[in-house]
């Protein structure tokens, strides 16, 4: 079976629609036909600072919310990125591999960094996406499920896998980045042009899974819109419609097409109306199932723990491949 691997950071209390309907939707329709490594990326988490006791409940809480999903660990490897040493080993290498003006021309790097201006970011976030390498090189899988905005740190692994390859010997298979057109990108409710994010989006621009549905259904309602009072998918010049279109589209299974049709000559509020019920239906069962899991903690550590044990397996092997290519003595 062909061998899937994603990550999600755990930089927030609850992961968010894009999160979900860009990325970890996939992962739970990917695993039944495929090898699946999801991992909790506590490693990338900490390139901006997090309070240790925070990140440390935010890691089991990730880890509840991709088994709420669906993510199910008798068939996927769910794991924390920290217990399987060989990624930040792995990622050295390719540190050594990565040209400095490569690096550079990273678009998240500039993004994240502007806030406090380059200087204030550390290197780490500014060599995240070469960790990223190694987190997908390791297990070389055949597709990498993610949003739109992971697409170049894709091509980068792609990049140096096929350096690596070339520089030694063939080692690495150059995965695929699977990323869904329709959802690959989930705008912000109260900023439309920019992406939802955990540590970017205001309160109101982001609907988190594990909200409150009531205030869930209250951000819907006050998203951002246009003044043209036509519901119609255009992205560039409707940004803000157009993402309650594609929310409303993935959570029903109706085609946009169909809910233009639908609510053509009606007000942009009846179709905020819906959709909040829909987000309400679909958010509270999940809530109640997180929350559930994570009042029993010993099973959750012990998903980790496999998933990590399975984990460990194939990047070991991996690494050892890597460290006898690149010219290191075997350990003793
Ligand atoms: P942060 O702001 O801390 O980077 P994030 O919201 O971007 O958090 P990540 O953990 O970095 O979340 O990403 C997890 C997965 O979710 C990735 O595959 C990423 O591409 C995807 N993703 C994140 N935001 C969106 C979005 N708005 N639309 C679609 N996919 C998204
Ligand atoms: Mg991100």
């Amino acid at each position: 079976r062909p061998r899937v691997l994603s990550g999600i950071q755990p930089t927030s209390d609850s992961f968010h629609f894009g999160n979900y309907l860009g990325a970890t939707r996939q992962w739970v329709d990917l695993q039944r036909d495929h090898q699946p490594f999801f991992f909790i990326a506590d490693l990338h988490a900490i390139t901006v600072e997090q309070d240790p006791k925070v990140l440390r409940e935010r890691t089991l809480r990730a880890a509840a919310q991709l088994i709420a999903m669906g993510i199910d660990p008798a068939r996927s490897a769910i794991f924390v990125q920290s217990h399987v040493p060989e990624h930040a080993q792995l990622a050295w290498v390719f540190n050594c591999l990565t040209g400095f003006g490569e690096a550079r021309r990273m678009t998240q790097f500039k993004d994240k960094s502007a806030k406090g201006g380059e200087g204030a970011a550390s290197v780490g976030l500014f060599t995240y996406p070469i960790l990223q390498a190694a987190d997908i090189l390791l297990y070389r899988p055949h597709y990498v499920p993610v949003g739109e905005d992971q697409r170049q740190h894709l091509e980068l692994t792609r990049d140096l896998a096929q350096r690596f390859n070339s520089r030694y010997k063939k080692t690495f298979r150059l995965p695929e980045p699977y990323i869904l057109k329709a959802t690959g990108k989930i705008a912000d409710l109260q900023d439309p042009t920019s992406k939802m994010s955990k540590s970017a989006s205001s309160p109101s621009g982001i609907i988190e899974m594990l909200d409150d549905p009531k205030v869930s259904a209250k951000k819907i309602r006050s998203a951002v819109t246009d003044s043209e009072a036509v519901v119609r998918f255009d992205p560039e010049t409707k940004p803000g419609v157009s993402n309650l279109l594609t929310i409303y589209s993935a959570l029903t299974g109706e085609s946009v097409q169909a809910l233009e049709e639908q609510y053509a000559g009606r007000m942009y509020g009846d179709l905020k109306k819906d959709l909040a019920e829909i987000v309400v239906g679909f958010v509270t069962p999940f809530r109640d199932r997180t929350l559930e899991l994570l009042d029993d903690q010993s099973y959750l550590t012990q998903v980790l723990a496999q998933g990590a044990a399975t984990a460990r397996e194939v990047a070991e092997a991996t690494l050892r491949d890597v460290y006898q290519r690149v010219g290191f003595v075997a350990p003793p």
